[in-house]
């Protein structure tokens, strides 16, 4: 079955990558946490050698999106590991208004 999903949230989104490592039989314990952080690093060099290749716009944006599908497996693998939720998009939204604060009081 497939399912043609639009528009998401971090949350969501967060989510969604816990059900393709679940289906897909991905690690998902403790063992693994590192590999995540690694596989994020990993991602963002492929990301970085698109760009210095010239590779087009949505290749490099692709590389990018990986490294974000393994940060948000790595917040999934914690809170299944340690039991409680992370609201990843309050957490973007409460950094957003702390740096727009940062870099306003620079701009003074
Ligand atoms: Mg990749």
């Amino acid at each position: 079955m497939s399912i043609k999903i639009k528009r998401c949230t971090l949350n969501q989104a967060k989510e969604l990558v816990k059900k393709l490592v679940k289906e897909n039989g991905l690690p998902h314990n403790e063992n693994a946490l590192k590999d995540k952080l690694l596989w994020a690093f990993v991602e963002l060099g492929e990301a970085s050698d698109a760009f210095k290749k010239g590779k087009d716009w949505m290749d490099v944006t692709e590389e990018l999106i990986d490294v974000i599908f393994y940060i948000l497996d790595f917040i999934g693998l914690v809170e299944d590991l340690k039991g409680f939720k992370i609201d990843v998009d309050k957490v973007f939204l409460d950094k957003w208004e702390k740096n727009m604060t940062r870099f306003a009081k620079k701009a003074i």
